[in-house]
């Protein structure tokens, strides 16, 4: 699989060709807020590398989901959600077209903040 997909927006965001509000990098993960946000926190943390989905996943990606996981609750706080258990944050991981997914590269939402949000 190639590392990335010069048609994909995610691809084109991470190497700052289409410009993002960054919340973290280095060198496997790009992390920024999402445009249409459903919350007050709202960002999404992606692999540098082109993956389309979950769907594609690999054991060889264990280390790094494993890692994007771990970097959540961290970032969530940094990005002002507060402390669980009162605070707390949804993680979504939309897989394909009837799971919802748009973007085709393989993203984990996080989203937090004070009820009520816009959606979900
Ligand atoms: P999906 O529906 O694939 O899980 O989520 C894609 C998300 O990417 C949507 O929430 C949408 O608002 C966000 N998004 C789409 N295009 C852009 C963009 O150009 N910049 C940013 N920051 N977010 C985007
Ligand atoms: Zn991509």
């Amino acid at each position: 699989m190639a590392s990335t997909d010069p048609n994909c927006i995610f691809c084109k965001i991470i190497e700052g060709k289409i410009p993002s509000r960054k919340v973290y990098e280095d060198d496997e993960i790009f992390v920024f807020h999402d445009i249409a946000p459903w919350a007050p926190v709202h960002f999404m943390i992606v692999p540098k590398k082109h993956i389309p989905s979950m769907a594609q996943l690999t054991p060889d990606d264990a280390a790094l989901m494993g890692r994007i996981m771990t970097l959540a609750p961290k970032l969530a706080l940094d990005e002002g959600c507060r402390p669980y258990p009162d605070g707390g944050f949804r993680v979504v991981v939309n897989t394909g077209n009837e799971g919802g997914q748009e973007v085709h590269h393989l993203h984990v939402h996080v989203m937090g903040g004070p009820r009520p949000w816009l959606r979900g």
